[in-house]
C-alpha cells in the first residue's frame, strides 16, 4: 500500500504562502498531489484496518492538502485543478468526507477571520458545489431556532440552578403559584434574584427578531397580578425594571431593541441591563454593600431622588485627577526602575540614592536621570519657582530650599501622601471627564491592571446611562446638580469603555461574551478575573449546552463539541492556526490582561516592556562588522594629518579594497538607519541620537 509521505518542510510559512508566489507553488502541489488526494480519501474510508502508524500519516496528509486547498478558495484560484476539487468533494457525500469539509470551512474562517454568516455572503455566488448543503443545513438550524444567533446574558455558572428552576416554573402550566414563592425568596437570596431578572433579560432578547409583538397579557401578570410581591423583593425600580424588559422599553429609549440594529449595539443594551440586574440584586443581601449602596439606601429601598442619593455615596470607577499624585507615581515608578536596573552602580557615585522635592511647602517630587546627580534647570508646576540645578551637581540654592531626600525616605513620604489623598472621601459624580481623555492605560494607584479600571468604570457609567435613560436621573439634573456639559454623556462613556475593553481582548468580536461572564461572576463572592480566551469558550459552550444547539454547524466550527457518527476523527482535524494577524501583538494583549503578570512572567514583561529598544539589536551585526572592519584596516596604518584629512569616499571609490569596503558600508548605512533610538548614552551625558551620515568620515 502507498502511503504518501508529509515533508515536514513542506509545511511553508505564512508569509509564503500569502504571496504571489506561494499561490502559484499552492496550486501547483494541488494538482501534482491530486491524484494521491483521491487515494487518501479512499483508504481512510475503506473499512480497512489500518495501523496507527498508517492513520497518522493519512491523517497529517490529508490535513495538509485541505489547508493549502483553503488557502487556494481564499486566494479565488481559477485553476483547473479547483473544479476537479469540486467535483470530487460534491460527489463523494460520506462521513469522513464531512469532517473534511468541515475542516476546510473552519480553516478558510480562520484565514479570512470572518463569521460564517459573511463568509456565506461571499461564497454562495461562487461556483462551489459542496460547499452550498453546507451553508444551507445551518440556515435550517437558524429559522428553527431563531434565538441562536445572538447570544444574551445567562447565569450559566453562578445562580446556574437557580436559572433553571426559574426556567422550569415559567415553563410550567400552572406557574402562579411557584412563581409566587420564588419572587419571595428573591427578596433574601442574591443568587435567585439575579437569576430571576436575567431570565427576563432573556425573554427581553426576543425583541431583536423581526415581528415580535408584544405578549399584553404577560406584562398584565407582571405589572398587576405579581406586583406587590415584585415590589417588595425588587422595589418599584426593579418591578420597573422587569415590565421595561416585558415590553421592550419606551419609544424613545436606549434599551429599545430592533430587529436591524447591529450586533454589536446588541450586545451594549444586553450587557449594560445586565449591569443593573446585577445590582439590583444586591439588595437581596443581608447587609447593604457598597455595591448594593448605589441603588438603594441603607434600608435596602430605592431612595427618593437618585441625584440626591449618588451624591452621598462613593461611586467606583472615577479617577482622581491630582497632578501632585500622578508625579510622585511617575518619579517613584522611574526611580525603582532604575534602582531595580543598578543603573546607578556602574557611575560610581552616589548621587542616585536621592530624590528631590521644590520646598518644604510644595510637594512638587522630580529626579534627575543618567547618573542622578542634578544637571538641569526647570520651573516647578505647582508653585512655578525655579527647581533643579544651575550647572553639573550645583543645586539652584533660593529659600525656601529645595529638598534633597533619601529614595527610602522618599518613597515613605509618597506612600504616606497617597494613602491620605485616597482617605478623602469624595462623594457623587465628582469627576466629569470628556470621553477622549479616557485611555487604555488609566488606572488609579492601587489597581493591578488597568482593565480591573475601565471595566469598573464600565460598570458604573453603565449603570449612570440606565438611570439617566428611564429618568431617574432627569436632564436637569445633569446639567445643573452633576455639571454635565452633554446629554450623551452616559451614553458615551459607557459606549467607548465598551470599545476600549474591546481593544484590550484577544477576540475583540467576542468580547462582550467576556464581559457576560466577568458579571456573571460578580454575583459570587470569590469573584476573581481569569484570561479572557478560556472565558469565551467557556460560556460558549456552557450556553450551547444549555440550550442545546450541540449539533448545530456554528458549534462544530467553534470546536465546542465533536460527534463520531457524522463528522468521524473530527478531533484530529483541528483547526491549524496561521497567524494573519501578528501573533506579538496578541501575545502582548494576552500579557496586559493577565493579573498579576510581573510576578508570574517577570522575564516575558520586562522583556515586552523594553520591546523596543530590544528590536535595536538585530540591526547591530553590521554596525558592529563595519566598525571593526575599519578599525582592523586603518589601525596603525594611517597618520593622524591623513585621518583628519581623508574622507570616506576615497575608501569607497578609489581605494584598493574598495568592494569589500563598499559592500559593508553599504549593510552598515541600512542598518544605520533602520535603528529606532531618540538618544544614546555616553558615559553620564545623553545626547540626542540624530541620523547623520557625517558622524563615519571623522575615523579616528
Ligand atoms: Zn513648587
Ligand atoms: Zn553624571
Amino acid at each position: 500500500m502507498v502511503i504518501a509521505f508529509v515533508k515536514i518542510s513542506n509545511l511553508q510559512s505564512t508569509k509564503r504562502v500569502l504571496s504571489d508566489d506561494g499561490r502559484d507553488k499552492i496550486d501547483q502541489q494541488l494538482t501534482n498531489e491530486y491524484p494521491h488526494f483521491v487515494e487518501n480519501v479512499h483508504t481512510i474510508q475503506s473499512n480497512k484496518k489500518l495501523d496507527v502508524g498508517q492513520m497518522i500519516s493519512l491523517v497529517a496528509w490529508l490535513k495538509y492538502y485541505a489547508q493549502m486547498y483553503a488557502f487556494a478558495l481564499n486566494n479565488d484560484s481559477r485553476e483547473d485543478i479547483l473544479s476537479d476539487l469540486n467535483k470530487f468533494l460534491t460527489n463523494t457525500d460520506t462521513p469522513f468526507c464531512s469532517t473534511l469539509k468541515l475542516f476546510i470551512v473552519k480553516q478558510i474562517l480562520q484565514i479570512c477571520k470572518l463569521k460564517l454568516e459573511d463568509l456565506r455572503d461571499i461564497y454562495v455566488n461562487r461556483n462551489l458545489l459542496w460547499i452550498k448543503p453546507f451553508f444551507q443545513r445551518s440556515r435550517d438550524q437558524q429559522t428553527t431556532n431563531v434565538r441562536q444567533t445572538i447570544i444574551p446574558p445567562m447565569p450559566l455558572f453562578q445562580c446556574r440552578p437557580q436559572f433553571l428552576r426559574i426556567r422550569q416554573v415559567f415553563n410550567n402550566t400552572d406557574r402562579n403559584n411557584q412563581l409566587r414563592k420564588i419572587i419571595q425568596e428573591c427578596n433574601h437570596t442574591q443568587e435567585l434574584s439575579y437569576a430571576f431578572l436575567c431570565w427576563f433579560i432573556e425573554y427581553y432578547s426576543r425583541f431583536t427578531q423581526p415581528n415580535t409583538e408584544i405578549d399584553a397579557d404577560f406584562i398584565r401578570i407582571i405589572q398587576h397580578d405579581f406586583g406587590q410581591d415584585l415590589i417588595k423583593s425588587f422595589t418599584s425600580f426593579g418591578h420597573r425594571f422587569l415590565i421595561d424588559l416585558c415590553s421592550n422599553f419606551s419609544e424613545k429609549s436606549y434599551f429599545r431593541l430592533h430587529s436591524t440594529m447591529l450586533p454589536d449595539d446588541i450586545h451594549k443594551r444586553l450587557l449594560a441591563l445586565n449591569i443593573v440586574a446585577v445590582f439590583i440584586s444586591f439588595k437581596a443581601q443581608s447587609e447593604i454593600t457598597l455595591l448594593g449602596n448605589i441603588l438603594f439606601d441603607n434600608q435596602r429601598q430605592m431612595p427618593n431622588s437618585y441625584v440626591q442619593h449618588l451624591s452621598t455615596i462613593c461611586l467606583p470607577g472615577l479617577t482622581i485627577s491630582n497632578i501632585i499624585i500622578s508625579q510622585m507615581i511617575y518619579v517613584r515608578t522611574r526611580v525603582q526602575e532604575r534602582l531595580d536596573q543598578r543603573i546607578y552602580e556602574k557611575f560610581k557615585v552616589d548621587y542616585g540614592k536621592f530624590i528631590y522635592q521644590c520646598s518644604k511647602e510644595c510637594p512638587w517630587m522630580f529626579y534627575f536621570e543618567d547618573c542622578g546627580a542634578p544637571t538641569t534647570k526647570s520651573i516647578c508646576s505647582l508653585c512655578q519657582k525655579e527647581i533643579g540645578a544651575k550647572g553639573y551637581n550645583d543645586l539652584i540654592v533660593r529659600d525656601p530650599p529645595q529638598l534633597r531626600i533619601p529614595n527610602p525616605d522618599a518613597f515613605q513620604k509618597i506612600d504616606k501622601y497617597i494613602n491620605q489623598e485616597n482617605q478623602t472621601i469624595r462623594f457623587g459624580y465628582h469627576d466629569v471627564k470628556n470621553i477622549n481623555e479616557s485611555s487604555l492605560g488609566d488606572k488609579p494607584d492601587h489597581l493591578n491592571r488597568p482593565v480591573s479600571f475601565r471595566f469598573i468604570h464600565f460598570l458604573t457609567h453603565g449603570l449612570l446611562q440606565f438611570l439617566h435613560d428611564r429618568n431617574y436621573l432627569t436632564d436637569d439634573d445633569l446639567k445643573i446638580r452633576l455639571k454635565i456639559p452633554t446629554n450623551t454623556h452616559f451614553r458615551d462613556h459607557f459606549e467607548n469603555d465598551y470599545d476600549l475593553l474591546c481593544q484590550t481582548s484577544i477576540d475583540p468580536q467576542q468580547c462582550y461574551i467576556w464581559l457576560y461572564k466577568l458579571l456573571n461572576h460578580l454575583v459570587d463572592d470569590e469573584f476573581t478575573k481569569k484570561t479572557v480566551d478560556n472565558e469565551i469558550t467557556e460560556y460558549k459552550k456552557a450556553h450551547a449546552e444549555f440550550i442545546q444547539k450541540q449539533q448545530s454547524l456554528e458549534s462544530f466550527i467553534d470546536e465546542l463539541f465533536e460527534n463520531e457518527e457524522h463528522y468521524p476523527l473530527l478531533n484530529f482535524f483541528n483547526i491549524t492556526t496561521f497567524h494573519t494577524s501578528n501573533p506579538l501583538d496578541e501575545f502582548i494583549l494576552k500579557i496586559q490582561n493577565l493579573p498579576f503578570a510581573e510576578k508570574t512572567y517577570p522575564v516575558s514583561t520586562y522583556l515586552l516592556k523594553r520591546l523596543d529598544d530590544y528590536t535595536n539589536i538585530q540591526h547591530l551585526y553590521p554596525i558592529i562588522t563595519f566598525s571593526n572592519y575599519l578599525i582592523e584596516k586603518l589601525n596603525h596604518r594611517i597618520k593622524r594629518i591623513d585621518a583628519v584629512q581623508t574622507k570616506m569616499i576615497y575608501y569607497l571609490t578609489q581605494d584598493a579594497d574598495q568592494d569589500i569596503t563598499k559592500k559593508l558600508f553599504e549593510d552598515f548605512l541600512d542598518a544605520w538607519y533602520a535603528l529606532t533610538l531618540k538618544e544614546v548614552r555616553y558615559g553620564c551625558q545623553t545626547p540626542k541620537f540624530e541620523h547623520v551620515v557625517s558622524i563615519v568620515v571623522s575615523i579616528v
